[in-house]
């Protein structure tokens, strides 16, 4: 298949972005690394009638610690983020959670704001960002800017609170997390995960006080699970009994949806496997 016609233009520099999208309104959508949107062109689910070509944007590419927390730049590849040096290892779980992400090529090209952007709900970064509470800075008209926390950011099945004229140019994570672990299942190794789950312990010794469970690919966007967290909160030592009662927890409290990929049923099981398995890994760090 071959995407329908579409004008070709280049932005030079951040504020050359937000130009262009005001002046070609909502016929025009940005490309970075084009892993999403060039498919969906290809099989005509989207047809936009101009592209903005942002991705030799190099200062929005870029792994820069800042204080606690870690900023990543919009433009930043998968593959960026996996081989980074000197990484906090309270970020171990973004370098690890890429290689879920398709494969080689795939993460070399994607971006992380791509995937943001695009708003999969199986997608690692979406999945990420709600889980360690991650902010999104979004750049509108005139170089306005705005912040948007990631439980405010999906909105639907490839939908976001990001306006026409908006894009992002960078997402934050606030705080380490020494004790989180994402894991997924897939049909085949690189294709989006039918259900992925991610967890953030907060251990004192082998005595689990807290954490954040997240899943993915059980509802239409990636969410957070009040009820696995409610276990938690309660507390308990490390080990398989409160995992399970954790993933348990979890597995009752969600309403998956059944398709070509899996019942509602199937999903519940493999929401409580995986949750179980990210619990073990997450207090093994
Ligand atoms: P693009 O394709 O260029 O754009 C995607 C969308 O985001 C478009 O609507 C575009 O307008 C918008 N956009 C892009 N950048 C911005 C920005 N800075 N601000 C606002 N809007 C923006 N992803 C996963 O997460 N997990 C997987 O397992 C996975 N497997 C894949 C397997 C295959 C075979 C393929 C082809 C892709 C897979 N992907 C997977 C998708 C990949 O991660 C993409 O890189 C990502 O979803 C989009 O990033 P991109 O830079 O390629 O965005």
């Amino acid at each position: 298949m071959k995407p329908a016609a579409f004008t070709y233009h280049r932005a030079r520099d951040v504020d050359g972005v937000t130009a262009l999208l005001t002046e070609l309104g909502d016929d025009a959508k940005i490309i970075a690394g084009g892993q999403s949107l060039v498919p969906m062109m290809n099989f005509r689910l989207a047809r936009p009638r101009h592209l903005v070509d942002v991705s030799r944007l190099s200062t929005l590419r870029h792994v820069t610690p800042d204080g606690a927390g870690l900023r990543i730049g919009a433009l930043t590849t998968h593959h960026d983020v996996e081989t980074a040096d000197g990484l906090d290892p309270g970020f171990t779980i973004l370098r690890e959670a890429m290689a879920w992400v398709g494969h080689l090529p795939i993460r070399s090209l994607g971006t992380v704001g791509g995937s943001l952007a695009h708003a999969d709900a199986t997608a690692e970064w979406c999945l990420l960002a709600v889980l360690l509470n991650a902010r999104v800075t979004a750049r509108g008209p005139g170089g306005s800017e705005r912040q948007i926390a990631a439980a405010d950011l999906f909105l639907g099945f490839y939908s976001t609170t990001l306006e026409p004229d908006e894009f992002i140019t960078e997402v934050v994570f606030p705080r380490p997390a020494p004790h989180a672990a994402l894991t997924e299942f897939a049909e085949r190794h690189g294709d989006f995960a039918t259900v992925a789950a991610a967890v953030d312990l907060d251990l004192d010794g082998d005595t689990v006080r807290g954490g954040r469970v997240a899943l993915g690919g059980v509802a239409p966007t990636p969410v957070r699970v009040d009820a696995a967290e409610e276990v938690l909160r309660r507390g308990g030592r490390v080990g398989p009994q409160l995992f399970t009662e954790c993933a348990d927890a979890a597995a009752e409290a969600i309403d998956p949806p059944s398709d070509a990929n899996g019942t509602a049923d199937y999903r519940k099981a493999l929401a409580r496997t995986l949750i179980t398995r990210a619990c073990a890994e997450a207090s093994e760090r």
